[in-house]
């Protein structure tokens, strides 16, 4: 029986977990959203590291344009301190202190000392400012211009100190020359101021750079917002102006750098120095376009690499996530197929299996299911059909079949049995038969019934009753009763068939019967054939009597037989007795045959009955007069036989044996007992002389004989009841010498089980 499995327990289910939050986000999602989280430190990295370079790149080049600058300053610093130093060393020249004749000679050492920076002295007094005394520039003497109010003689004679002036129209000259002045002092009082114009052009040359990255323009600037000289570094045309409010933005610093419109208006970087000994600045500017070139672009560039890693990154996660997706959109939209090539993923393809087996998986419960139905189907179905065959057995058998509990109750019985009792199915179930029948009739069948139920095994009984159905007749019964043994192997009860042998062993009977006659009438033609050679045999010794008494009578005719012929007749007559005897002995041999009379076949043991006739034939002799070996150790050699015909044969045989193996030296006897096959075979083998050749033909027939008072019928007779057994004798010579006479029998159980 198939227990029914608890499913849900065995088969591992697992609840199906709640939702907590909103709906999961996709696996596409938590990729991107990995690739984002990834990407996004790289990228700030990525921009951090740029806007360093970028603030670095244009650090380097703010300090580059601020040292140009100041280099720059210095460059103008120290052309304005030299200055300063040759006009105050002139300043302390004797001949100022020797009046007007002093003063040509003062221009004559002037106009060599300012030779080398390509401009002229002009000399004024204190008390007198406006009129030049000398000016190296016009020979001594000419006419002289006047001084400029606003120029850089008036502010030395005012503050004392050295003076820088912007570039200004000078009288009597076409270009705007910048100037200084010292002050010219005498017991530590100003008398007067020497001053000395310079071109801006070569003021603007000593910023020209040697070699410089950034910064396309330099001027130099005179508070407030007014030029001294400007120089165009990379060509060109020289910048318009600065811008009013420029000087204002720089306030008192020193250095620094600026950001804001330039000359010509445009937005330019701008660094500025103040220049040593004066007030003026030096300020060098970069364009944009310069700032580009130098930190902007690069810093732009690598920037811009940075974005592009970032983005080939975030292409390769992208593709990645993409090719990714694809199986897995595969198994979820495929039902379990993975598109071929693109990226294998292990997990996917266990997944793609694992969903093949959950789409698969219910197509097989339910394949098993319906196995499952259809064997118990097949089975309920085998199972009742198997009732119903064996009802139909019971119900159809010709054999009485009964079964009973241990309580010897009926509790099935078929229609044959019922009829048999002459009763009915209610009136025989759940009865016994102590109930049922006579009390001894019931005692015989409980007494077997509870040989069975002990562990009797399987037994036959067979019983000759008359039982109602048959009321008037005995009829007789072949019963096999089995134990009814339970699932556990518990004897539960008797299953019995009773099979109606009255007409099987009527028949038998008959058979038997039949046979008997038979045996009868073979025994008759084998007593016409026989007779034949006893009229022959007893016509032998019949006639020598006849003869024997007629000589004997001839003897004693006549008046005086002598007593010669008395004592002839008496030998006739002596002959004839013993011829009448042989006679007499031929006929009681065959009386002896004829009168066993009705013999009946027995289950024989044959060794036994070998032995028996040894024993019966040493008794006759007094003892034997022959060594005989028995070899019988055959148990159970059964067959079906008349014991004393049986005898009869092996008597006759030990006999032959005896009477040929007489006067012999070296005789003996074995007789052997064996099973062959479904025959039991004896072998009555002596040392005797053999047979001879024209006797070995016709051995078993009547009458043939080597003796000289032999029948010759032993033999034949031995033939005739063995072949009437169904066996078989016949005679082989022995090896070795003798004679080997083997007769076959059919055994018992052969004969049964035909
Ligand atoms: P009987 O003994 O009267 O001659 P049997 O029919 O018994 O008649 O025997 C027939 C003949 O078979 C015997 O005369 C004998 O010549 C021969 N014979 C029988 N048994 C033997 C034997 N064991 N050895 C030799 N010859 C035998």
């Amino acid at each position: 029986m198939v227990r029914p499995r608890l499913l849900w327990h065995e088969s591992g289910v697992t609840e199906r977990p709640k939702r907590t939050h909103g709906p999961a986000r996709s696996l596409r999602g938590h990729l991107l959203l990995l690739a984002a989280l990834l990407l996004l430190p790289a990228l700030m990295v990525g921009t951090l590291l740029a806007a360093e370079l970028a603030a670095r790149l244009k650090a380097d080049a703010e300090e580059i344009l601020a040292t140009n600058a100041r280099a720059g300053a210095l460059a103008v610093g120290r052309e304005l301190e030299s200055t300063v130093l040759l006009l105050g060393a002139l300043g302390t020249s004797p001949h100022l202190d020797r009046g007007a004749e002093g003063l040509e000679a003062f221009h004559r050492q002037a106009r060599e000392a300012v030779a080398p920076l390509e401009s002229f002295a002009v000399f004024a007094r204190r008390e007198e400012p406006s009129r030049q005394l000398v000016n190296t520039r016009l020979p001594f003497g000419a006419a002289l211009p006047t001084m400029l109010e606003n120029g850089a003689t008036y502010e030395a004679l005012r503050t004392g100190r050295p003076a820088f002036r912007p570039p200004q129209q000078l009288p009597m000259i076409e270009q705007e020359l910048a100037s200084i002045a010292v002050p010219v002092r005498r017991g530590g009082e100003v008398v007067g101021s020497l001053a000395l114009p310079i071109q801006p052009a070569r003021l603007a040359a000593l910023l020209r750079q040697p070699t410089s990255s950034l910064g396309s323009m330099a001027f130099i600037l005179a508070s407030p917002d007014v030029p001294v000289a400007s120089l165009s570094l990379r060509g060109g045309t020289v910048p318009a102006p600065v811008p009013a409010g420029f000087s204002a933005q720089i306030g008192a610093r020193m250095r620094g750098i600026l950001r804001g419109p330039g000359p010509g208006g445009q937005i330019m970087l701008m660094a500025f120095e103040r220049v040593p000994v004066s007030d003026w600045i030096v300020v060098l500017a970069a364009t944009r376009e310069e700032e580009r070139r130098v930190w902007l672009d690069p810093a732009l560039n690598s920037a811009a690499l940075v974005l592009l890693l970032i983005l080939v990154l975030a292409g390769i996660a992208g593709w990645v996530i993409h090719h990714l997706m694809r199986p897995l959109w595969g198994l979820t939209h495929g039902a379990g197929r993975l598109p071929a090539g693109g990226v294998r993923v292990a997990e996917f393809e266990a997944l793609a299996e694992a969903v093949v087996d959950a789409q698969n998986a219910p197509l097989r419960e339910a394949e098993a299911a319906r196995r499952a139905a259809d064997a118990n189907l097949i089975l309920a179905r085998d199972a009742e059909n198997d009732r119903l065959l064996l009802r139909s057995i019971v119900q159809s058998a010709p054999e009485a079949i009964f079964v009973k509990d241990t309580e010897l109750r009926y509790v099935l019985v078929n229609p044959v049995l019922i009829r048999i009792r002459g009763s009915t199915e209610e009136a025989l179930l759940g009865r016994t038969d102590t109930e049922l029948m006579s009390a001894e009739l019931a005692d015989n069948f409980n007494q077997s019934d509870r040989v069975i139920l002990a562990g009797g095994g399987v037994q036959e009984y067979e019983t000759t009753v008359a039982f109602p159905g048959h009321p008037h007749e005995a009829r007789t019964y072949l019963t096999v009763k089995a134990p009814w043994t339970d699932a556990a192997g518990k004897i539960a009860g008797i299953v019995a068939v009773a099979h109606d042998v009255t007409q099987r062993r009527a028949t038998e009977a008959r058979l038997r019967d039949a046979e008997e006659a038979m045996r009868r009438i073979s025994r008759a033609d084998t007593l016409a054939a026989m007779s034949l050679g006893v009229a022959h045999e007893l016509n032998q010794p019949l006639t020598a009597t006849a003869n024997f008494l007629r000589a004997g009578m001839r003897w004693l005719q006549g008046e005086q037989p002598d007593a010669q012929r008395i004592l002839a007749a008496r030998e006739a007559m002596q002959e004839a007795a013993a011829q009448a005897l042989r006679a007499g002995e031929i006929l009681r041999r065959l009386r002896d045959f004829i009168g066993r009379g009705e013999t009946e076949q027995h289950l024989v043991s044959l060794g036994p009955l070998v032995a028996d006739g040894v024993a019966l034939v040493s008794a006759a002799r007094g003892a034997l007069p022959l060594p005989i070996t028995l070899d019988l150790a055959v148990s159970g050699c059964m067959v079906m036989a008349d014991e004393v015909q049986l005898q009869q044969v092996f008597v006759n045989l030990l006999r032959n044996a005896i009477e040929a193996t007489e006067g012999l030296a070296e005789r003996g006897l074995t007789v052997t007992l064996r099973r062959e096959g479904r025959q039991a075979v004896l072998r009555f083998a002596d040392a005797g002389p053999g047979l001879p050749a024209e006797v070995m033909e016709r051995l078993f027939q009547p009458f043939v004989t080597t003796k000289e008072a032999g029948m010759g019928i032993g033999l034949s007779i031995c033939r005739a009841i063995i072949e009437a057994h169904g066996g078989q004798i016949d005679a082989n010579p022995r090896a070795g010498g003798g004679t080997v006479i083997r007769i076959a029998l059919p055994l018992a159980e052969a004969m049964l089980a035909a």
